[in-house]
């Protein structure tokens, strides 16, 4: 490791542990409302903004255009896309599937909500729903699988183009720069230029990435700290304490065992090296919760630090981004079961298939930003709901405010999550490669 590089890694690290020992002792008290102790936090939270994710979000969707653009000229040949295109895909929906198995197993073992009397959370949970109410309820967001599938091919395909990218909108970004990429291949000689100056900029956005990387540990200590100071540690107690480490936990064995089988499976890759070659993008996702934000540095140390390939990199993590969420597909499962066992309701072995199906595509479907998970659970809790009422009209549905029960808890675990959808995307990134190593000179010769 160079110099600059375990000085940055120490100072980084340093700020993490300051800041929840900031947040946690001199901001969090129990006796204040939410709301003030936003209030408390809201300077910590601005600095943190403006340092380090704004920074970060200014570069998300000219780095997601340019970087999907080189890695598809570099895969060139449109048959070769095909097949790292559909390899990724597998890696992505099983994943979140294993991912979503694996919650479902814990959770009905440890049974975090089983026992647990919802009417007293209720006046306390109604109360913190609202605050989140229009964004789980907007009408215009999907609600049934169909609708949701619908939503993405909506997306898939602009209108316009420009507008979407001004939006900050990936999907459909990353759709017209493949196009683009393709067609700048497909054209021969006369789009050589133009794949070269793409090139050129890819790698000056990748440099203001590195100059940015120095702002992480300020950025990083000024959010964690204004998080843990809203939210504390200490709600972990009871039942939405149990929920929060039967979470917690299926991250844990997510992210430390089944992903890093599968690279060492099929990557042939020591896969506790590689996430500590990726340890930035990761503490990233987990400082800002957002993947989206996160992006720039997963791109950047994935090429210069985890040896993964142009190819896949600039193909799997744009798109990752956007679409694989092991960590929110796995706490959506968690979360819908453990508020229908706070209900005394025990799901049968087809509702908890309907879970999985539902949670996969509304992960899919969660942009990569703060709480976006905890919105789109509503499609989950829907389709339970409409599939208990098939069954029998006279069960008890689960009613949306009930996810004003984990709201609180929220916070942190969107951060923990968070982490992980940004580790799956780099393990997949590093799989990808040994399908669609970097060789220039084919490259070359496909352009010749
Ligand atoms: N914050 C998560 C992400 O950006 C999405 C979620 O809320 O689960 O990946």
């Amino acid at each position: 490791m160079k110099k600059s590089d375990l000085v940055l890694t120490i100072l980084i690290f340093a700020a993490l542990i300051l800041g929840v020992i900031v947040g946690q002792f001199f901001i969090w008290d129990p006796a204040v409302t939410s709301d003030v102790l936003s209030q408390k936090t809201a300077a910590l939270q601005q600095i943190g903004e403006l340092t380090f994710v704004q920074p970060l979000k200014m570069l998300v969707i000219p780095l997601v255009f340019v970087a999907v653009l080189v890695g598809v000229t570099s895969i060139g040949d449109p048959q070769r896309l095909g097949l790292v295109g559909g390899a990724t895909m597998l890696y992505y929906i099983t994943t979140m599937m294993f991912a979503i198995t694996l919650g479902l197993i814990l959770v009905n073992t440890i049974k975090p909500g089983a026992g647990a009397n919802l009417a007293d959370f209720e006046t306390e949970a109604r109360a913190s729903y609202q605050t989140t109410q229009s964004a789980v309820e907007n009408p215009d967001a999907p609600t049934g699988v169909g609708e949701v599938f619908l939503n993405l091919i909506d997306q898939m395909i602009p209108a316009n183009p420009l507008k979407a990218a001004v939006e900050g909108q990936t999907l459909p970004t990353v759709v017209v720069a493949i196009l683009l990429g393709l067609a700048l291949v497909s054209v021969g000689k006369v789009g050589r230029p133009t794949i070269e100056a793409f090139e050129g900029l890819f790698q000056a956005l990748i440099k203001i990435v590195m100059w940015i990387l120095w702002l992480m540990p300020i950025g990083v200590f000024c959010i964690v700290a204004a998080r843990v100071g809203t939210s504390g540690l200490d709600e972990l107690a009871g039942p939405i304490g149990k929920y929060a480490l039967t979470v917690v936990l299926g991250l844990l064995l997510h992210g430390f065992v089944t992903l890093p089988l599968l690279l060492w499976l099929f990557g042939r890759t020591n896969p506790y090296r590689y996430f500590w070659q990726m340890r930035k993008p990761v503490l990233t996702a987990f400082g800002t919760a957002s993947s989206a934000a996160t992006l720039p540095i997963t791109i950047e140390e994935a090429h210069r630090s985890g040896g993964c390939s142009k190819r896949a990199a600039n193909f799997v993590l744009p798109l990752g981004a956007t679409i694989n969420m092991d960590g929110t597909a796995l706490y959506q499962a968690v979360a819908v079961v453990f508020l229908f066992q706070m209900m005394g309701t025990d799901l049968t072995l087809t509702q908890q298939l309907i879970i999985l199906i539902t949670a996969t595509l509304s992960a899919i479907g969660a942009a990569g930003i703060p709480s976006a998970g905890l919105v789109t659970m509503a499609i989950v809790i829907y389709a339970v709901n409409n599939s208990l009422a098939a069954g029998d009209p006279n069960l008890p549905q689960l009613p949306l405010w009930t996810i004003g029960i984990i709201l609180g808890i929220d916070r942190l675990l969107d951060m923990c999550r968070t982490a992980v959808n940004v580790w799956g995307d780099a393990i997949g990134a590093r799989m990808i490669t040994k399908l669609a190593p970097d060789i220039d000179d084919e490259r070359e010769a496909a352009m010749a």
